[in-house]
């Protein structure tokens, strides 16, 4: 029963995958993937590139600040953007768009 080979468990260091926040998900060398539900980024208008910082907002339409390379409809509805960061170069995957609750004024 007991027959496993002893794995050494080699992680001594303190596991350090990544510095992330967590509505942010690496999807690749330099690719990640933005949640806009959450309330970390909601009404803030805005989030740091995972890579460089730079304060990206999805209002901006002046592409000074990032490329929009593409984006995914579903429903008539904004599902996906993904823009290139335009000072690091880091391909950003914005997702959630389809929970964003229309602007409503709360009263
Ligand atoms: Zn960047």
């Amino acid at each position: 029963m007991n027959d496993r080979p002893y794995k050494p468990n080699l992680s001594t260091k303190s596991e350090k995958k990544s510095e992330l926040p967590d509505y942010v998900t690496s999807i690749g060398k330099d690719q990640y993937k933005i949640d806009l539900t959450s309330p970390k980024i909601q009404g803030v208008g805005g989030f740091p590139c995972p890579k460089c910082g730079t304060t990206i907002s999805p209002d901006d339409e002046s592409e000074d600040i990032y490329t929009i390379l593409d984006t995914k409809v579903k429903d008539d509805q904004l599902a996906e953007v993904i823009l290139q960061c335009n000072n690091c170069g880091s391909k950003l995957t914005l997702t959630g768009f389809l929970e964003y609750p229309e602007k409503e004024e709360k009263k």
